[in-house]
């Protein structure tokens, strides 16, 4: 039983945060499948999941990912439908938020062209820039749960700046809500970088953060590679095929669950909680 479960059986609302169509199931199914399996509410609210209206920009990252996912047409439609199934199959609820990923997002130029804000792969792992319309809304947006009991956004393992911005409203939000509980959870697969949770572990400095390892029975695991395996299009991101995912994630599990005192391996997640020194 994880630290934040109710022994008395109270029934409590827990909203991830997900900055794409992916992240919150693939760095916390096991916690969302044990969660809804325990009888609790979960809700993953994708924020940067909204559709591009008009003419896309012209980006060399945007044909690299269009060409990548293979999805014709409107990808976000697809997408959107992948996490639908991939959150189902944990037993919580989708909802998709209208923000643009950062690779739509756009300036304009003085002669009304659409400009790619995030042009290339390694414009994406940066601050926002100042012209980001992201930054201003994300400011101004409250907490979309009011009832929720407990918040999880991203680390920012990994840098990019998607999950800079959720994490930095996750910031926000603790300190304007005493009262919720916010975890701050480890950004798979990007937590397979060498100290890319150091790294992003500093951006906290001054404050304390106490890491909290989320134990997963087998069954939830089984959930998690299940729901990680109904994002078609962005398997091959990560990986040559479901079955090098499925190890790999397993292997994750066992590396942060450790050794039983009993011998074999324990499965786990971890995620990180701020003001608990
Ligand atoms: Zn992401």
């Amino acid at each position: 039983m994880s630290a934040r479960m109710d022994s008395n059986g109270k029934h409590r609302l827990h909203l991830f945060l997900s900055p794409h169509l992916d992240d919150a199931v693939l760095s916390c199914g096991g916690q969302i499948h044990t969660l809804s399996a325990a009888g609790h509410s979960v809700v993953v609210y994708t924020v940067m999941a909204g559709k591009p209206q008009g003419p896309l920009p012209q980006s060399p990252i945007l044909d690299d990912l269009h060409a990548r996912w293979g999805t014709a047409g409107n990808p976000i439609a697809e997408r959107r439908w992948e996490d639908i199934k991939a959150v189902r199959r944990l037993g919580g609820m989708a909802r998709h938020g209208a923000l643009l990923d950062c690779v739509y997002r756009v300036r304009y130029a003085p002669t009304g062209e659409p400009q790619a804000l995030y042009p290339s792969e390694e414009s994406l792992w940066q601050e926002p820039l100042p012209d980001d319309p992201a930054l201003a809304l994300l400011e101004a947006m409250p907490l979309l749960y009011p009832q929720a009991d407990a918040v999880h956004v991203p680390l920012g393992a990994g840098g990019h700046v998607d999950h800079r911005l959720v994490r930095d409203w996750g910031r926000r939000l603790a300190r304007a809500n005493p009262d919720v509980a916010v975890f701050f959870y480890e950004d798979y697969p990007y937590t397979r970088h060498p100290d890319s949770i150091q790294h992003a572990l500093k951006v906290f400095a001054g404050e304390s953060l106490t890491p909290v390892v989320i134990p997963l029975e087998e069954t939830a695991l089984q959930a998690k590679i299940e729901a990680i395996a109904c994002y078609e299009s962005q398997i091959s991101t990560f990986w040559p095929d479901v079955e090098t995912m499925a190890a790999e994630v397993r292997a994750t599990a066992e590396q942060i669950g450790g050794w039983k005192s009993a011998g074999g391996r324990m499965l786990a997640e971890r995620e990180w909680q701020p003001g608990r020194a």
